[in-house]
């Protein structure tokens, strides 16, 4: 069974540091696209094994539009949407759970209103915590949060502030990202990015939301991610297991028999081409050969905390990958970016989870 991602470009307004593919002042597009995804969706017509919500911000429009994206998909396993906490109502979230939504995420990134309103967010903590308890008062018993660091003044005590809060509420995920910094960004929005914490800064608080999410129970299953047990998002380890899934909407990618597809970008050709029927809307990034298949299963894999299994990759590829990459492995293992348990598992290495890059590098 393959996944569903769905994309809902719309935002009330655009964080400074987003390069996400969304946009704000469009709302008056949500119509025609929802019809344009509801076309894409009658194409694909399958059972799926979970469904995903994101954007942009799915939360921002309508929930009748959901609710009749929802009418035409088929899936017994995790349905995520994904919402800010400024533009959530109590009927809303109803709304999600009546059509059957079944897992939250939501994006709070820090507790500090100033931090916030420093990088763009529209929400306080105050509305991110009145958003999380109607969640949980309407019956969403999957939520995830996402939290951010190395946000621009931001010290490491603040980081422990964050975590303090979610350890207290207690949802069951956390993602964490550091804040990447694109050059046209800071361009854009100079102030929003000065101040920002130094790499050792930034390092000790990544160190602190590992160590401190695992003694309140979470296991860190992936660099950024982190869940109480058998809470780990089913529908991102698709992606990590290099399992084959659709995207829809603009700028949506998919993966299926070996081939990367992207829809365009731009939220007018998208509508205009699908409501036209016309099939340019959709780009081949890459095909893949059993070499390059097998060199991205390796990164993907590796991105996860319990790695490359050998096994695993004879089922799907018939070849041993410590025979395939005995170069590479003796190297990153002689690096100390990754081990190898019982000629079983390929694992980074605690200083691997931070230099991930020069070990994928040599996958590439
Ligand atoms: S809400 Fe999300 S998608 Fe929208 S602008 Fe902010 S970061 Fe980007």
């Amino acid at each position: 069974m393959k996944s569903l991602y769905i994309h809902i470009p719309f935002c009330k307004s655009k964080c400074y540091y987003c390069d996400f593919n969304s946009y704000c002042g469009k709302d008056d597009l949500i119509e025609k696209y929802i019809e344009a995804l509801k076309s894409e969706l009658k194409e694909i017509n399958c059972n799926f094994k979970t469904v995903y919500f994101g954007g942009g911000t799915p939360s921002n429009i309508p929930s009748k539009y959901i609710i009749d994206l929802m009418n035409e998909i088929q899936c017994d396993g995790e349905i995520t949407l994904e919402l800010n906490p400024g533009t959530i109502t109590k009927e809303k979230l109803q709304d999600y759970k009546e059509a059957g939504i079944n897992r939250l995420s939501i994006g709070l990134q820090a507790v500090q209103d100033d931090l916030l309103r420093r990088i763009g967010r529209i929400h306080t903590l105050r509305q991110f915590e009145e958003a999380y308890n109607m969640a949980r008062s309407v019956g969403f018993n999957n939520i995830s949060v996402d939290l951010m660091f190395g946000l621009p003044g931001q010290t490491v005590n603040d980081v422990k502030e964050s975590l303090n809060y979610l350890i207290k509420i207690n949802p069951e995920h956390i993602s964490c990202y550091s804040l990447i910094v694109h050059d046209e960004l800071v361009e854009k929005h100079p102030d929003a990015f000065s101040n920002l914490p130094n790499d050792e800064d930034e390092r000790k608080m990544y160190y602190l939301i590992c160590d401190e999410l695992k003694s309140a129970g979470y296991v860190q299953y992936e660099i950024s991610n982190f869940a109480k047990p058998s809470f780990e998002s089913k529908h991102n380890l698709c992606y990590w297991n290099q399992d084959e899934y659709y995207g829809v909407g603009a700028g949506a990618s998919s993966y299926i028999n070996n081939v990367r597809y992207k829809n365009i970008d731009s939220v007018e050709q998208y509508v205009a081409a699908v409501i036209n029927s016309q099939n340019d809307y959709q780009v081949v990034e890459e095909t893949q050969n059993p070499e390059s298949k097998l060199k991205e299963y390796m990164i993907l894999r590796l991105r996860l905390l319990d790695g490359v299994s050998v096994s695993d990759a004879y089922d799907r590829f018939k070849v041993n990958v410590l025979e395939v990459f005995q170069r590479e492995i003796d190297k990153l293992v002689n690096l100390d970016l990754i081990e190898v348990e019982k000629d079983e598992h390929i694992k980074l290495t605690k200083k691997g989870l931070d230099l991930a890059n020069i070990v994928w590098e040599e996958f590439i």
